[in-house]
């Protein structure tokens, strides 16, 4: 008989006990719980600091008297519109508790204990944990020094036919954005015997010039594809938890669709996405918005000393000098908070979201008084 200790640990999984925590953003009531201190500027999960279109609250309000009723299991109606907007038939997505509940659907269908994951880092940790969850091996490459992604390195490995090759672009943290040419050599080494789940979170962000059609590229392969997006980011609705997948075939989508909990998606989540979605106008202004405001922000950092990767997102990656969840801790106390990065070899590195004007000016404000 083994201690009350040892028989729970034997009655988890051990891929799931050798999991790192993941390192989640502090909740605003949280914070003001630990800290004592009014939040000025929570920066520390890539939200939109501008809110959602109103047309989503408003959703929000008119479904709330018909909660006593279970959602459609399958969100048909949201496929359908986003399907028309992306050009993609309804079959071919499937949407989720957020896009990280289908990262975790990806890899629960189609991983095997001992199978090979390839992917970029600095990482999006789900795309690490997710895929050592289910007793995968994942082999991470590092960007080149320059932040341009490492794609003779990605195409080395794509030869052993790894059974997933996942990353985002615009990279969460990093911020750099895939160039065409790179994602062509990409896509050309790709087996169909490995699925590519390119993850876009951040795609509303992208400049014109950066700017290219991944998903009509990707659509005139014969490969096996997901591209991820999400209503938490630019649409400014991550607390009602909607991402999506669209699928290189049905066949995936609906795979995906067994895999993940069949309500994930709720009828008050689903009505906010689909007035949100139909809102652009909002979501323009505000990415503008945010825009131009990480441009101001790269520039007073720079100012300051304070080196940052290149980015095509809502956040800016920096090298801080010292260990960047102790930098984050010392931030924290002055009612700001950021991500410090938990990541070799990136220890030294921060992610700032970019906020409101006076929500960046308190940061910097912050990283002038005495927090070098
Ligand atoms: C924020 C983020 C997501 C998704 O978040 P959800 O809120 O679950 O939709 C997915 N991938 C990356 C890279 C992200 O940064």
């Amino acid at each position: 008989m083994g201690t009350l200790m040892n028989d729970l640990t034997n009655l988890i999984r051990p891929e799931i006990n050798n999991l790192p925590t993941y390192n989640a953003g502090l909740a605003l009531d949280r914070f003001r719980d630990i800290y004592g201190v009014i939040c000025l500027a929570k920066l520390d999960s890539n939200e939109n600091p501008h809110g959602p279109s109103s047309h989503a609250i408003d959703a929000i309000q008119q479904g709330a008297d018909k909660v006593s009723f279970y959602p459609d299991a399958t969100s048909l109606n949201l496929r359908q519109q986003i399907g028309a907007g992306v050009n993609i038939p309804a079959d071919r997505l499937v949407m989720g508790n957020g896009s990280e509940d289908l990262i975790g659907a990806i890899f629960r269908a189609t991983l095997r204990r001992g199978d090979h994951v390839i992917t970029i880092c600095p990482s999006f940790g789900l795309h690490e944990f997710g895929a050592m969850a289910c007793g995968a091996t994942v082999a991470k490459i590092p960007f080149n020094a320059d932040w341009s992604f490492p794609v003779k390195e990605v195409v080395e490995q794509l030869t052993k036919v790894p059974r997933v090759l996942i990353f985002s672009s615009p990279s969460n943290p990093a911020g750099p954005t895939i160039r065409e040419d790179e994602f062509d050599v990409i896509i050309n080494a790709l087996s169909p015997e490995t699925l590519f789940v390119f993850d876009e979170a951040y795609v509303e962000f992208v400049s014109e010039d950066a700017r290219f059609d991944a998903l009509a590229k990707l659509n005139a392969t014969k490969l096996a594809w997901v591209s991820l997006r999400t209503f938490s980011k630019a649409y400014g609705l991550a607390g009602i938890r909607v991402g999506y997948g669209i699928c290189a075939h049905a066949t995936i989508a609906g795979a995906l669709m067994k895999a993940r909990n069949p309500f994930g998606v709720n009828a008050l989540a689903a009505a906010a996405a689909g007035s949100a979605y139909a809102d652009q106008k909002h979501l323009k202004e505000s990415v503008h918005l945010i825009v131009s405001e990480r441009h101001r922000l790269q520039f007073e950092m720079a100012a300051r000393g304070y080196k940052t990767a290149p980015s095509q997102a809502n956040f800016l990656f920096f090298e801080c000098g010292e260990n960047g969840v102790q930098f984050a801790e010392k931030l924290r106390h002055k009612g700001i908070l950021i991500k410090g990065w938990l990541e070799e070899p990136y220890l030294n590195w921060a992610r700032v979201s970019v906020g409101l004007p006076e929500q960046n000016d308190a940061f910097l404000n912050a990283l002038d008084h005495d927090n070098k």
